[in-house]
């Protein structure tokens, strides 16, 4: 498939990553250069590029990454003193990776969303 990514890999296993959460809708592994002590990227496995791609039939599965967010955070033990969730979109959001991903982060004070 030509919008296949490093990530759709992942999602079937076929390259190492440590996958903390998956099932049908929604794949879970820790980022490769951490940010912070948890840093985590949700997911989903139906390929959606960007937030400029999703359509109102991916509602339903971007309200699960949202959910499974909830769940790791939790099994994370960092729910309590609260984390951040973070999507980029394209070149100014400087976005990497062409397969939508929730960033999860936490096990920190992370200081102020951005730079001024
Ligand atoms: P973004 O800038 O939002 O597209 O973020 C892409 C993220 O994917 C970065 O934080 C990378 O460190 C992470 N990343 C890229 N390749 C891998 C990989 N093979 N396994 C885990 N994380 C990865």
């Amino acid at each position: 498939m030509s919008n296949e990514t490093i990530f759709s890999k992942i999602i079937r296993r076929e390259i190492p990553a440590d996958i903390v959460y998956q099932d049908e809708r929604v794949t879970a592994f820790r980022d490769i250069h951490p940010q912070a002590p948890t840093h985590i990227l949700i997911i989903p496995n139906k390929i959606i590029p960007s937030v400029n791609d999703i359509t109102p039939e991916d509602e339903g599965v971007l309200g699960h990454l949202f959910v499974v967010a909830q769940i790791i955070a939790a099994q994370e033990g960092i729910a309590e003193n609260g984390y951040r969730l973070m999507v980029n979109c394209g070149r100014h959001g400087h976005q990497e990776v062409f397969h939508l991903h929730l960033h999860l982060l936490g096990g920190r004070d992370l200081g102020p969303m951005l730079a001024r």
